[in-house]
């Protein structure tokens, strides 16, 4: 005798249900590699807020050391700190994270605090001392973003990130030929001398 249909529909009703579970899942799937929809952790919060700081003290010294000197490489150089300024702040508006600019010269983290008032007694002493201070501005940004890059694992941040790394070593090699031209040199403080040597051996990136 034949089955009902409603019977012989019930193989058919589990594969069509085993299909949509696992159409679902692989949509899931494709979802996590929509980098908005990527969580940031409490370090990558921690990192965006510390790095808004950190290219604000970039800004904020060569601001100073343009109006003390008016060395072209700090006047187009405190503009590319502004625009990185920028991307950082788009990522925490993005992810609705919390963040406060001070005025220029400000900042809540106390070590770039420290940093900004040493900058501004050491930068009047001589235009060769203020190429030191962006070398190590330059030195002290490498280093702390590799930091961070090394910790994350978000692509937005990773990106970001990448980007400002990448204006950093044009802005190093920048200082740095100012202090040779200069007849100085440049020890790094931060990165290893091996990882301060690749740089300079480099040409100007393309940061796009
Ligand atoms: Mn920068
Ligand atoms: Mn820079």
């Amino acid at each position: 005798m034949k089955k009902p249909l409603v019977l012989r529909m019930i193989p058919v009703l589990i594969i069509s249900i085993l299909l949509a579970f696992l159409y679902t899942c692989s949509d899931d799937d494709n979802s996590n590699v929509d980098n908005t929809n990527f969580v940031m952790t409490e370090s990558d919060r921690a990192a965006l807020i510390f790095m808004l700081e950190e290219e604000k003290l970039a800004r904020d010294t060569y601001i100073y050391l343009n109006d003390l000197w008016s060395i072209n490489q700090f006047a187009n150089i405190k503009n590319s700190e502004q625009a990185h300024m920028n991307l950082v702040e788009n990522l925490l508006i993005q992810n609705a994270i919390e963040y406060t600019i001070l005025p220029v010269g400000d900042f809540e983290n106390q070590n770039l605090q420290d940093f900004y008032d040493q900058f501004v007694i050491d930068g009047t002493l001589s235009s060769a001392n203020a190429f030191q201070i962006g070398a190590t501005i330059e030195d002290l940004d490498i280093k702390d973003l590799q930091d961070f890059l090394d910790v994350s694992s978000h692509p937005n941040l990773i990106a970001v990130f990448e980007k400002l790394q990448c204006g950093s070593r044009n802005h190093l090699r920048s200082f740095v030929s100012g202090i040779e031209n200069g007849g100085n040199t440049y020890t790094p403080q931060f990165l290893t001398q091996d990882e301060f040597d690749l740089i300079i051996s480099g040409t100007q990136e393309q940061c796009n």
